[in-house]
């Protein structure tokens, strides 16, 4: 069973209130372990306040990266951003997802596999519903913009959060889950995943 890319590779996949709401909890799921991932924690909560403030703290680059992202978003569509300070931008965003992810229940799960990471992210789809691909979770299931959430001052509704790098999943894991709450064990699926050989289906 040698292979170089990492299959016990996990990452942190939130359903936020809005995936909840709109009964997408099994969708979700069902999208993930159909492509051979696997599940290895689960649990709904009602996120409190200081652990969303962690969780949207977990990477220190993040408010840079995140408004940025949502300035060049609105000039790629020719409109004007509330502001040209990224950073500015992104704390607004920060406040606007924690009132957001402490509305309601959510449920959060750990997913493992070969490039979990990346294939979460694929399957998710990209941040702004208006620009994510159909086929993708938010492409087919959210309809929200940049522009939209912001004129409201309210977080984009995109039905998941996914870690996106190992750093970030490692620590937001950690922040969700104890040790315990992680299982270890073998899906027979995992045979055909990952077998060099595939001796033992012929009787
Ligand atoms: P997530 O971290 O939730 O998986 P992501 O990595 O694709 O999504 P980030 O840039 O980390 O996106 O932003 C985190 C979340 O903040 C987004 O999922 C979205 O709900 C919200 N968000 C990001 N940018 C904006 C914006 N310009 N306006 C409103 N909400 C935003
Ligand atoms: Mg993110």
């Amino acid at each position: 069973m040698n292979n170089y890319d990492n299959r016990q590779e996990k990452t942190l996949v939130i359903v936020k209130p809005d995936g909840v709401q709109r009964s997408l909890i099994g969708e979700v799921i069902k999208r993930y372990e159909q492509c051979g991932l696997k599940l290895v924690a689960l649990k709904m909560v009602i996120p409190s306040r200081e652990l969303a403030l962690k969780h949207y703290s977990v990477d220190p680059e993040w408010p840079l990266k995140t408004g940025t992202k949502s300035i060049e978003a609105y000039k790629a569509k020719g409109l004007i951003p509330p502001t040209e300070d990224p950073i500015e931008f992104a704390e607004k965003v920060r406040k606007n997802l924690l009132d957001f992810i402490t509305s309601g229940p959510i449920v959060a799960m750990v997913w493992q596999g070969m490039n979990a990471i990346g294939i979460v992210r694929k399957i998710t789809g990209s941040t702004e519903p208006l620009a994510s691909n159909p086929g993708t979770i938010r492409g087919d299931y959210t309809i929200d913009s940049y522009s939209a959430a912001d004129a409201d001052s309210r977080a984009v509704r995109n039905i998941i959060h996914a870690s996106s790098s190992v750093e970030e999943a490692n620590k937001e894991i950690k922040l969700w889950f104890s040790e315990k709450e992680i299982l270890n064990y073998r899906l027979v699926a995992e045979e055909i995943l990952y077998d060099a050989n595939l001796d033992g289906i012929l009787e």
